[in-house]
């Protein structure tokens, strides 16, 4: 079961070997290793040659499967169409999404996890030694699916990348808070949103030519089921953690209230 030779676990050393050992690479090399993840610590030393325990490399490909199981229900969440109303065609002055209800948290997941799968995807593909296995399994071209990239990644390459040196360890932390942000996304109550004529101003990079600002579509957020024409956050819909700071709302605000009075 062990693809690793009995000799890389201290554990099974004789005390003559460990002496050697010790006078020549010191007391680190016999060291026992914690597992880094929460409540592991010394009672689950890491798998010789990787930074976790055996029992979280084994876990790994059943957090990724989840992911993958829950990866349409945040894409489904991120806009909803109010319901028993969706189909209907309402005049809404242009305004196409006035009254379609957002869920900001579910956007930033899909971004963050849609990149933290293509990455372990081209991790694979880069360092990975067997380039024709890799393909039957990820295909020659990776797919753009992310459900279907995390199924492949937890059947076939889980083991492999979460006992990667220097980075399984990170991996499987990542796993862990992908699926509880995927599971309080699903929770999150969605909001309305109104469409403001303004893009985000954020800057996201600065050259010798200037700064260069991210240009988002600009919403403003309103509570869900309330009359109240206040919104109760204006941000980017590209990078929702882009926030217009409340002091400058006053520069939105009128276009909110005409958008809100004409949709409703
Ligand atoms: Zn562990
Ligand atoms: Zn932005």
């Amino acid at each position: 079961m062990n693809e690793y030779p009995a000799f890389t676990d201290p554990a099974t050393w004789s005390p003559i070997f460990r002496s050697i050992v010790n006078r020549n690479f010191g007391a680190t090399a016999l060291a026992v290793v914690p597992c880094p993840t929460k409540g592991h610590k010394f009672d689950r030393p890491v798998r010789p040659g990787t930074d976790l325990c055996e029992e979280c490399i084994a876990r790994f490909p059943s957090v990724l499967a989840d992911l993958a199981r829950y990866w349409p229900a945040v894409v489904g969440a991120i806009v909803k169409s109010p319901s028993g109303g969706g189909q209907q065609k309402v005049q809404t002055s242009g305004v196409r999404d006035v009254s379609a209800l957002w869920n900001p948290a579910a956007t930033l997941v899909r971004a963050e996890l849609g990149d933290w799968v293509s990455f372990m995807v081209r991790t694979v593909y880069r360092d990975r030694p067997e380039p024709e296995w890799i393909d039957r399994t990820l295909g020659r071209v990776p797919s753009a699916d992310v459900a279907l990239n995390l199924a492949v990644l937890a059947k076939y390459h889980s083991r492999w990348l979460a006992s990667y040196p220097r980075l399984g360890a990170a991996l499987f932390a990542d796993a862990l808070q992908h699926r509880s942000a995927a599971i309080r996304c699903l929770q999150v109550t969605p909001m309305r949103r109104i469409q403001l004529d303004a893009v985000c101003t954020v800057e996201v990079a600065n050259t010798q030519w200037g700064p260069i600002v991210c240009e988002g579509q600009l919403v403003a957020v309103f509570p869900h089921d309330s009359d109240d024409i206040r919104p109760s956050q204006i941000l980017c819909t590209t990078h929702p953690d882009h926030r217009v700071p409340t002091g400058e709302w006053i520069d939105y605000y009128f276009q909110a209230e005409n958008h809100a009075g004409a949709g409703t």
